[in-house]
């Protein structure tokens, strides 16, 4: 099956890329971005060896939840999230990833609150600056960082970002290397919980290997593992 072939070929690219950066294939979560998928086709996943799956849009993920299609994987949450679905978002994921604005901090602190839990979240990263993408400005980082340092229902652990998409391959090296220096300086001031930040999510199809290079810890694949998706419109 395809599938197998695509995710264990994607599992020994990762693994050859950690090896070239010196560093250890485990340090590399792959997370499947599972956005258009069927229930089987995430089942499927699964039981080849997928670990991490990363959705999109709440609508699916609540169906799919409902399907229970991610047993035996986390589910992360990778995509635009709006502050009134935090509901059906906070509890249900291992890691939300596209934290990137004070507001929807603090509703899912509020949300996390009411279930009595810790919710764990990445801050996204606008690292290209360009206007149509979600993510905090890298400037607005700091203060984001410390919000969410005081939100007793939300465990910081690490950066998230989407670069722009690139028009060569390289392009975006720069922009991973910055997120990298971005990461590091964040771990830096906070020294009391250091060890809750380990996570750099950064690299997709197109350019994983460069993340990996430059230092992600988390990848989200989704072409490369499914092959091509739907263009929007026929969603
Ligand atoms: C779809 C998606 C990916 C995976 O993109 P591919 O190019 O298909 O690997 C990664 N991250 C996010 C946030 C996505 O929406």
């Amino acid at each position: 099956m395809e599938l197998r072939e695509n995710i264990q070929r994607v599992q020994e690219r990762i693994a050859r890329a950690a090896i070239a950066a010196g560093r250890a294939p485990e340090e590399i979560t792959l997370c499947a971005a599972t956005k258009v998928q069927t229930d089987e086709t995430i089942r499927a996943a699964i039981a080849a060896g997928i670990r991490v799956c990363g959705e999109n849009r709440v609508q699916e993920l609540t169906a799919h939840l409902a399907a229970n299609a991610y047993a035996g994987a986390q589910v992360h949450f990778i995509g635009h999230l709006q502050t009134n679905k935090v509901r059906q978002v906070v509890g249900r994921t291992a890691l939300i990833q596209s934290v990137d604005s004070l507001h929807l901090l603090q509703a899912i602190d509020r949300q996390a609150d009411k279930l009595g839990l810790k919710q764990d979240i990445l801050l996204e990263v606008n690292v290209g600056g360009e206007a149509s993408k979600s993510g905090c400005l890298p400037e607005a980082l700091p203060d984001l960082i410390q919000a969410a340092g005081a939100c007793s229902h939300i465990r910081l652990r690490g950066l998230m970002a989407i670069p722009p998409i690139s028009s060569y391959p390289g392009a975006n090296r720069r922009y991973f290397a910055q997120m990298y220096q971005l990461f590091i300086d964040m771990r830096g001031k906070m020294s009391d919980n250091q060890s809750d930040m380990d996570c750099l999510s950064m690299g997709m199809s197109a350019d994983f290997e460069d993340a990996i290079a430059e230092g992600a810890t988390l990848v989200r694949v989704g072409t490369a593992l499914f092959g091509p998706r739907p263009p929007m419109g026929e969603r």
